[in-house]
């Protein structure tokens, strides 16, 4: 018994468990892999647009909130200071909610990336 148990760890450290990658379609280790089996690249790729398309959101709110403030509260000199503390306050937020509702839609839709080949199709 001690000697079976021995042999199957052994085998199983030279043979770690293997999953496919949702994302990638590639075969990676499943460890590192979150439960929606996606691999680690996938999830930093991921993280990585969801940012971009979070400083897009962001600066987009920015630009309204700033074109909302120079047209109806027209701010004087003397208070313009804090208008524009509040845009870039705007922006830092809705460059980081945008990011998470990017990236909360990407886990959500959980599709394979668009430059993911699927293995029989890669030869
Ligand atoms: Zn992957």
């Amino acid at each position: 018994m001690f000697g079976r148990n021995d042999r199957g760890a052994a085998w199983r450290s030279r043979f770690p468990e293997r999953a496919t990658c949702v994302r990638c379609l590639q075969e990676k280790d499943l460890e590192g892999m979150d439960r929606l089996l996606w691999c680690e690249e996938c999830q930093k790729a991921a993280r990585k647009s969801a940012t971009a398309w979070g400083w897009k959101g962001g600066a987009v709110l920015a630009a309204g909130l700033a074109a909302w403030i120079w047209l109806f509260i027209q701010p004087s000199d003397l208070v313009i200071g804090g208008w524009i503390a509040t845009v870039v306050a705007a922006l830092l937020i809705g460059s980081r909610v945008g990011r998470e509702i990017a990236y909360g839609v990407m886990r959500f839709t959980n599709r394979k990336a668009v430059e993911a080949v699927p293995p029989e199709a890669s030869e």
